[in-house]
C-alpha cells in the first residue's frame, strides 16, 4: 500500500481521493498514468458491474392499471352500474362492468406501447467516454467504465463517473446538477483538504456534471450508485412528459365539450320529463346513454399514442426526440438554421493544399487513410526533411493537436476532432519528426476564439527549448502575428495583404483554411492562457482542407425550400469558404453576389437592424456561438418559427431559445444535447428535413384522428338527443351505445395514427403556429359528419322499425349503421387536404383494413351470437339490413366528400383575399 507513512487515523485514500496526491490515488486504485489494460478493465467490469444508476422505480402494475379508471366517463359508468344493480337489472350491470374493465385494459395496453417507445429512445441516448486503455485512447460506452480507468474530458462533455484529476488545462465545470451552484467551478489536479465540501473538491470531477471550458484527465474513483450523484440520487431520470401544447389544447377542448354535454343532457331531461312525460327509469337510461355517447374518452390517449408512435418512427429515421412538444413545433417550422461542418458537409477532412511563406504544396490522398504524398507546384515529391518551411508548419500542426487516426475495420477513423485529424495526417504524410516532444500546457480550441495553442518542450542540440504552437482561423492568427519566416530562416515583417489574397484563393475553392503560427517561450514558462497567445507570433503558413458537402444535404435543402422553409447556414468558417459551400449546396445562386453576414458585421448591428435583414441573409460566416442567439431572436421577432442546430458547449443558449433546438448526436457536446429538443443520431441536415416532414405527418394524423373521433361521439349523442326531444323510444339502448363505443375504440379509432404522409406534404407552406388542431375547416367537417352520421342512424332505425315493427331488430340495424358509417367516414378522414375519392384511399395503411375486418367481426358476433343477443338486446338481421346500411354508408362517404370540397374551396378563396396570402401560397420563397 502507498499509504504506509500515513497516520493510522488519517482518512483512507479511497474515501477521500480529493485529499491525496494524484499518484497515490492511482496506486490505491491499482492503475497507472497509462491507464488499465483491456483485460483488467473487463475483469473489473465483471466484478463491480456497470457504471449506471439504478432505474427509477416505475409505478406498480396495479397502480398503472387503476390510473386508467380515473376519468369522468368511468365514474358515470360506475354510477350507471350501481343504478343497474339497485334495479336488479343484472344483464345490463354485467355489460357495463365488462365495458369498464375492457376500456381500462385498452388504455393500459396503449399506454404500455407509448412507454416502451419512449424507453427505447432513452436507451439510444447513451453516453460515450474517452478512455486510455492498453496505452491508447479510445471511446467506450460510459456504462463500461470501471474504477481505475484513466479518462479525458473536454469542454462540453458530461463527466461520465467520479474522477480524480491527474492533469487539467483551464478546466471549468458546471456542477449545478449536483450542488445547485450555477457558477462554473475551476478544477485542477492539486489535492485539497480532506474535509472540503462537495463544491470545494476542485481536484474531483463528479459524474453528471458538465465541463464548460478546458480539458482534463483523471482516474475514475467511483462509478454507478457509488458516485456522489448516485448516493444522493438527485438525478431524477428525465421523464419525458406527454404534456405538449397540443395535448393541452385537446384537454381544453374536452373540457368545453363536457360542459356542452352536461348542458344538453339537462335540456334533454327537462324536455323528456315535462314535455313527453317520460318515466324516471327511461330518463336515467337516456342520460346514461347520452353521456356515454357524448364523452370523447379516446381523445387524450389518441394524442399520446400518435405522438409516441411518431417519435418512434422519427428515431428510426435517426432523429431522437428529447422533448415531445418539439414534434408538433417541427411541423410549423419556417426557418432551419444549420451548422455547416458535419451537418451540411461530411466532416471528413483531408488536407489538400499547404501554403508557406516560401511556396505552395499540394497534398494527395483521400479521407483518413494514411496514403498520399506532398508535392511541390512542379510535381516533385516534397518531404519535411528537405523543406524547413513545411517542416516547421507540420511539426506545429501535429503538436498542437489532440486527435489520432486509428483503424476502424476496413477504413480509418479519427478519435478527436476531424480538423485536427486532417492536420495529424498531413504531418504523417510530410514525415514530420516530433520525437521527444513533451506538452507542458494547452489552450484547447473553442469556437468563440477559433484557435488552439500548446506550450511544448522540444529536444534540441543545446538542450530542450520551449515553444508555443498555435493552430486556428487565419484571420485570428494573422491579427496576432508580426512576422513570417523566409526560406532562408530569417524573420521578416508579415505581408498581410499577400496572405489575405492566398487565403481568399483557397477558400474560393471551398477549402476550409487553417493557419499555423509559433512563438518562443522561456524555459520557466509552464502555463499558457488565452491572453498569452495575444501577439508576437510568427506566421508559418496555411493549410487548405476539403470537407465535401453531403450529397443528401443538397436534395434536402431543395425539398425544404419547396416546403416554404428557409435554410440558413451559420458557420465559424471564412466568408469565402462559406460562400463556395453555399453555392455547392444550392443555398445561394451559382453566380452573382451572395449576401453574407460576418460575425464582425453582426456585432456592429443593432438588434433592429439585424431583425430587418436576417430573413434575407442565408449565409453567416465567422460567427461565434453568441451570434446564433441573436440570429434566433431576430428571426423570431419577425414571426419565424426557428429550428437551430448546434454542437459546441456555447451553443446551448441558442438551442434553448430556438423553437426547435437540434443537437448533434455524434460530434455534439453533452451540454447541447441536454438543451436540445431533438438529437440527430447522424448529425445530418437531411435528417432535420425528414424530421420536419415527420412532424407535419404526425400533426396531420392527430388532426385526422380528432376529426374522425369527434363525429362518432357526436352522431351517437345526437341520436339519443333527437330521440328524447322527439319523444321517441330510444333508437339505441345505453348498453348498445357502450358496445359501439368500445368496438370503435378497439378497432377504428387508432388506425389513423400510423397513416403515411399525404403526397405533397412537403409542397405546402408551414402550418401557422397559432392554428388550432380543430381549425374552422376541420370543425365544419366534424359538425357536418356528426349530423350526417346521426341522421342516417336515426333514419335506419325508423325505416327498419316501420318495415318490421320490431324495435330490437331496428336497434340492431341502427348499431350496424353506426359501425359501417364510421368506417366510411374513416376513409374520408384519411385525406383531409384532398379528396378521398381516389383509389389511393384503399391503399397505404394496412391498419385500416385490419381494424375494419375486426369491426365487422365484432358486429357479426353482436348481431348473430345468441348470448350477445341476450346481453345487448339485439336480434339477427337479414340481408336487407346489411344492404340498407351499406347504401347509406356510401351516401355518408359521398356527402362528407362534398363538405370537404366546399371547405377546400372556401379555404382557397380565403388565401387569395387575406394579406397573409403571400406566406400561404408557396412554391419557392425567393
Ligand atoms: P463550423 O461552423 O464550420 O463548425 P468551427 O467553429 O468548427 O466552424 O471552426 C471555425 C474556424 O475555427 C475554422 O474555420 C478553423 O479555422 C478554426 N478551427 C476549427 N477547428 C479547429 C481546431 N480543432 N483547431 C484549431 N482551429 C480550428
Ligand atoms: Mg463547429
Amino acid at each position: 500500500m502507498a499509504t504506509t507513512d500515513r497516520p493510522s487515523d488519517a482518512p483512507l485514500v479511497r474515501d477521500t481521493p480529493w485529499a491525496a496526491p494524484s499518484d497515490e490515488v492511482l496506486l490505491e486504485f491499482r492503475s497507472a498514468p497509462a491507464g488499465l489494460t483491456g483485460t483488467e478493465a473487463t475483469e473489473r467490469l465483471g466484478r463491480d458491474g456497470r457504471n449506471e444508476l439504478p432505474e427509477p422505480p416505475r409505478p406498480s402494475l396495479v397502480r398503472r392499471l387503476l390510473s386508467q379508471y380515473n376519468d369522468v366517463l368511468t365514474y358515470i359508468l360506475i354510477g350507471a352500474a350501481v343504478l343497474k344493480a339497485i334495479t336488479a337489472d343484472w344483464v345490463d350491470f354485467t355489460v357495463i362492468v365488462v365495458v369498464i374493465v375492457a376500456t381500462g385494459l385498452v388504455g393500459f395496453v396503449q399506454e404500455g406501447r407509448a412507454t416502451s417507445a419512449l424507453a427505447g429512445l432513452r436507451r439510444m441516448q447513451s453516453l460515450d467516454a474517452k478512455v486510455l486503455r492498453d496505452g491508447t485512447w479510445g471511446v467506450v460506452d460510459a456504462a463500461e467504465l470501471v474504477v481505475g480507468d484513466v479518462v479525458r474530458v473536454r469542454s462540453g462533455d458530461r463527466v461520465p463517473a467520479d474522477v480524480r484529476l491527474l492533469d487539467a488545462h483551464g478546466l471549468q465545470v458546471d456542477e449545478s446538477a449536483l450542488t445547485g451552484e450555477s457558477l462554473a467551478a475551476d478544477k485542477g489536479p492539486d489535492a485539497v483538504q480532506a474535509d472540503a465540501g462537495l463544491g470545494d473538491r476542485s481536484s474531483m470531477l463528479f459524474s453528471g456534471t458538465i465541463a464548460t471550458a478546458g480539458t482534463g484527465e483523471g482516474v475514475v474513483v467511483a462509478i454507478g450508485s457509488d458516485t456522489a450523484i448516485g448516493r444522493i440520487s438527485a438525478l431524477v431520470a428525465e421523464q419525458d412528459e406527454m404534456d405538449t401544447p397540443l395535448a393541452r389544447q385537446l384537454a381544453r377542448l374536452g373540457g368545453q365539450l363536457s360542459i356542452l354535454i352536461a348542458g344538453l343532457a339537462l335540456v334533454m331531461l327537462l324536455v323528456g320529463y315535462f314535455v313527453h312525460g317520460l318515466g324516471l327509469e327511461d330518463l336515467i337510461s337516456a342520460a346514461i346513454g347520452f353521456a356515454v355517447a357524448a364523452v370523447p374518452e379516446g381523445l387524450p390517449a389518441l394524442v399520446t399514442i400518435t405522438l409516441a408512435l411518431g417519435v418512434q418512427q422519427m428515431a428510426k429515421r435517426r432523429a431522437i426526440t428529447r422533448k415531445m412538444a418539439a414534434v408538433e413545433t417541427l411541423g410549423s417550422t419556417t426557418t432551419i438554421c444549420s451548422d455547416k461542418t458535419g451537418t451540411l458537409t461530411q466532416n471528413e477532412m483531408t488536407a489538400r493544399a499547404v501554403v508557406t511563406p516560401s511556396g505552395s504544396y499540394a497534398v494527395t490522398g483521400t479521407g483518413y487513410a494514411p496514403e498520399g504524398a506532398i508535392t511541390t507546384v512542379d510535381g516533385a515529391a516534397a518531404d519535411a526533411a528537405d523543406h524547413p518551411d513545411l517542416d516547421a508548419l507540420v511539426v506545429a500542426a501535429t503538436l498542437c493537436n489532440d486527435a489520432s487516426v486509428e483503424r476502424d475495420g476496413d477504413g480509418w477513423r479519427v478519435v478527436g476532432q476531424p480538423t485536427e485529424g486532417a492536420l495529424r495526417l498531413l504531418a504523417d504524410k510530410a514525415g514530420a519528426d516530433t520525437r521527444g516532444a513533451r506538452r507542458i500546457a494547452a489552450v484547447p480550441f473553442e469556437s468563440s476564439h477559433k484557435f488552439a495553442a500548446t506550450l511544448d518542450e522540444l529536444p534540441g542540440d543545446d538542450g530542450p527549448r520551449r515553444i508555443v504552437h498555435v493552430v486556428g482561423a487565419p484571420d485570428r492568427l494573422l491579427d496576432r502575428s508580426a512576422h513570417e519566416r523566409t526560406s532562408a530562416g530569417e524573420l521578416v515583417a508579415l505581408d498581410r495583404a499577400a496572405w489575405d489574397g492566398r487565403i481568399d484563393e483557397l477558400s474560393a475553392r471551398g477549402l476550409r483554411v487553417l493557419a499555423v503560427a509559433v512563438r518562443g517561450a522561456s524555459d520557466d514558462d509552464d502555463t499558457l492562457t488565452l491572453e498569452e497567445v495575444d501577439d508576437g507570433l510568427t506566421f508559418l503558413g496555411v493549410v487548405g482542407i476539403v470537407d465535401p458537402p453531403r450529397p443528401e444535404a443538397t436534395a434536402a435543402i431543395a425539398e425544404a425550400h419547396g416546403a416554404g422553409i428557409r435554410v440558413k447556414m451559420i458557420t465559424g468558417d471564412h466568408r469565402g469558404t462559406a460562400t463556395a459551400i453555399a453555392r455547392e449546396l444550392g443555398l445561394a445562386p451559382e453566380r452573382g453576389e451572395v449576401p453574407v453576414l460576418s460575425g464582425a458585421e453582426l456585432t456592429a448591428m443593432s438588434d433592429e437592424e439585424l431583425a430587418h435583414v436576417a430573413r434575407d441573409v442565408d449565409v453567416y460566416a465567422r460567427t461565434s456561438p453568441e451570434h446564433k442567439l441573436r440570429i434566433v431572436r431576430a428571426l423570431q421577432s419577425r414571426g419565424e418559427v426557428v429550428a437551430m442546430t448546434g454542437d459546441g458547449v456555447n451553443d446551448a443558449p441558442s438551442i434553448t431559445r430556438a423553437d426547435v433546438g437540434v443537437a448533434m448526436g455524434v460530434k455534439g457536446t453533452e451540454a447541447t444535447k441536454e438543451a436540445a429538443d431533438i438529437v440527430l443520431a447522424d448529425d445530418n441536415f437531411a435528417t432535420i428535413e425528414r424530421a420536419v416532414e415527420e412532424g407535419r405527418r404526425i400533426y396531420d394524423n392527430i388532426r385526422k384522428s380528432v376529426v374522425f373521433l369527434l363525429p362518432t361521439n357526436g352522431a351517437q349523442s345526437l341520436v339519443v338527443l333527437v330521440a328524447v326531444l322527439a319523444g321517441l323510444a330510444l333508437p339505441l339502448t345505453p348498453v348498445q351505445i357502450l358496445w359501439i363505443n368500445l368496438a370503435t375504440a378497439l378497432t377504428l379509432s387508432l388506425s389513423l395514427a400510423g397513416e403515411p404522409a399525404e403526397p405533397g406534404i412537403m409542397k405546402r407552406p408551414p402550418r401557422s403556429s397559432s392554428e388550432q388542431v380543430l381549425s374552422s375547416r376541420a370543425l365544419v367537417v366534424v359538425l357536418f359528419a356528426s349530423v350526417v352520421l346521426g341522421g342516417v342512424t336515426l333514419a335506419v332505425y325508423l325505416i327498419e322499425r316501420a318495415r318490421t315493427g320490431d324495435v330490437q331488430l331496428a336497434q340492431t340495424t341502427a348499431v350496424l349503421m353506426l359501425a359501417i358509417g364510421q368506417l366510411a367516414f374513416l376513409l374520408n378522414c384519411r385525406f383531409l387536404n384532398s379528396s378521398s375519392l381516389t383509389p389511393r384511399v384503399l391503399r397505404g395503411n394496412p391498419a385500416i383494413w385490419g381494424s375494419a375486418a375486426a369491426l365487422i367481426a365484432l358486429q357479426l358476433a353482436f348481431t348473430y351470437l345468441p348470448f350477445m343477443n341476450a346481453w345487448f338486446g339485439t336480434k339477427p338481421i337479414g340481408i336487407e339490413g346489411w344492404l340498407l346500411t351499406a347504401v347509406f354508408a356510401v351516401g355518408v362517404f359521398l356527402l362528407v366528400e362534398v363538405a370537404k370540397l366546399l371547405t377546400r374551396l372556401g379555404a382557397r378563396r380565403a388565401t387569395v383575399t387575406t394579406p397573409d396570402a403571400e406566406r400561404a401560397t408557396v412554391g419557392t420563397h425567393r
